[in-house]
């Protein structure tokens, strides 16, 4: 070190005011004071669920460029779910802090150093590298890196993140920063939010001294309002109050448009009062304006729906005298081989002796099981253990696996197959052209959720029926407003939930129940 040459010890958010530039300005947190423990907060995961307009890819690029210049040899990856987002973030984000700030130019850029839109390089030996992924991380192998920062967060497949962050398996730091828009209660963003420390900026009321969590009724006609007095709100005056796990190494901040309601960027009457007015849906404007999470497709049953059906006690393993005395069936969703999120789902149910469908035993088909080798020879496998009559299952994906286990079986009607048409009007009718069952998908979930919610069907205890229950807790309705009429759409997995139903559907023919439901 030369003489009169001392170390500084700053935080990002000081290398931020202090070295980096945009248009000729450094940056402030002046008026945006709740962005500080935002840049500085030291989390092994930091989560950033946010709406629009709140600087969110300037202060990603920010993060990014100060550890870079402040840590040699520091490497960092930042991921979107797509090549234009990368590219804009790379463009419009980061190389113009590099061109503005004078401190970067001088230090840290030279023309020595290759620098592409994908790839930037720092003079001491940091390096920023801007990629994109959405379900397939295959193009990321190979790169090590420090810390990794997820960018709509909402968009990318879960299954991918601990795989790209594996990247930094040599690293002494290893942090992930994901940052996104919200969307429904369950996906990518709100799992991670949801066991976050969950900051929420509070905001006291300076006329009735109460505190304001803000939401939509804190919108006045000219700017952020106390909802409890109607005064107006001084949203910079706040403080971060953890609604979540305190202790929680995922450390989460909600940031609002409310929260910049006086930023210059921001029109009030423009960006908020009128985006009211013309925005297509609710869901859009809590999820783009407040940073909410909002569901608008209800879900038809609840997990306590479910969980009160779980009287079944421990999962069968095999028969005993009881479950020997009543036909059983198999039921099987078939999920596509390379999937890492749906799955083959084999059920095996019976009426018990109140006739009522009971589930035994359920089975996911994972890693080298998936194949469907190893399924055609299951299903017979497990036909043979149970001693089930036929199997329900899926046309469509099982249109092949069907054929090879009917082979097996030695007997075609040993397996009835169903196919979901959103064009029938019957419930169920018997289709003589594809020797299949075809069903209305809305007709028969109805009445299968119809069920749960009147405790007809028996589940395994929670402990042992809980990974199956997510797939039914995955299917929300969808309105259709205009129509006046609703259909069910799954967010995430659904396999275990048709598994059953197949399971359910075929046990009316062994026990001639009551075949047209
Ligand atoms: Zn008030």
């Amino acid at each position: 070190m030369k003489k009169n040459q001392k170390t500084v010890r700053l935080t990002p958010a000081q290398f931020t005011t202090q070295c980096l530039y945009l248009k000729g300005e450094p940056f402030s947190f002046s008026g945006y004071e709740h962005m500080v423990p935002v840049y500085d907060i030291n989390a092994r995961e930091l989560v950033l669920k946010t709406s629009r307009q709140v600087s969110k890819s300037t202060t990603l690029a920010n993060l990014m460029l100060s550890r870079a210049c402040m840590i040699p040899h520091f490497n960092q990856l930042y991921i979107s779910p797509s090549v234009d987002q990368s590219k804009i973030f790379s463009n419009d984000r980061v190389t113009p802090v590099i061109e503005d700030s004078p401190v970067l130019r001088k230090y840290y850029v030279n023309t020595g150093l290759m620098q592409n839109v994908f790839t930037k390089h720092l003079a001491n030996g940091s390096r920023l590298y801007l990629r994109y992924a959405q379900s397939d991380p295959d193009r990321l192998r190979g790169l090590s890196t420090d810390i990794n920062y997820y960018d709509e967060a909402q968009d990318i497949d879960p299954d991918i993140i601990p795989i790209v962050n594996q990247s930094m398996s040599r690293s002494m730091y290893k942090k992930s920063v994901f940052s996104g828009t919200p969307k429904r209660t369950k996906g990518t963003l709100a799992s991670l939010w949801y066991r976050s420390t969950m900051y929420e900026w509070f905001v006291k009321c300076q006329g009735c001294y109460k505190y304001n969590f803000l939401d939509h009724k804190n919108i006045g006609i000219k700017g952020p309002i106390c909802k409890y007095c109607g005064n107006y709100l001084d949203t910079k005056q706040g403080q971060w109050i953890p609604t979540g796990d305190p202790e929680s190494f995922t450390k989460g901040f909600r940031i609002s448009i409310l929260m910049f309601a006086g930023a210059p960027w921001i029109d009030w009457h423009h960006d908020v009062i009128q985006y009211r007015k013309t925005c297509t849906s609710d869901a859009i404007f809590f999820n783009e304006v407040l940073g909410l999470e909002y569901d608008d497709g209800v879900s038809p049953v609840t997990e306590a729906d479910i969980r009160r059906c779980c009287t079944g006690g421990p999962m069968k393993t095999e028969l005993d005298r009881i479950t020997s005395s009543h036909p059983r069936v198999l039921g099987i969703d078939y999920g596509p081989m390379a999937s890492n999120r749906s799955h083959t789902v084999l059920t095996v149910l019976q009426r018990n002796r109140q006739s009522k469908p009971e589930v035994l035993f359920m089975k996911k088909y994972r890693a080298e099981e998936a194949d469907y080798g190893f399924i055609h020879d299951d299903v017979p496998r497990q036909m043979t253990h149970w001693g089930g009559s036929i199997v329900g299952a899926d046309a469509g994906l099982g249109d092949g696996p069907n054929a090879e286990i009917r082979k097996r079986l030695g007997a075609f009607e040993k397996v009835i197959a169903f196919r979901h048409l959103s064009s029938q009007k019957s419930l169920m009718q018997w289709n003589d052209k594809s020797m299949e069952y075809t069903l209305n998908k809305t007709k028969v979930l109805t009445k299968f959720f119809q069920m749960i919610k009147n405790q007809e069907i028996v589940f395994p205890q929670w402990e042992d029926f809980n990974e199956f229950a997510q797939d039914i807790l995955n299917m929300t309705i969808d309105y259709d407003d205009t129509m006046g009429t609703y259909r069910y759409v799954n967010d995430g997995p659904d396999d275990a939930l048709h598994s059953i139903l197949y399971s359910e559907l075929a046990s009316r023919f062994v026990n001639n129940y009551n075949i047209t439901i």
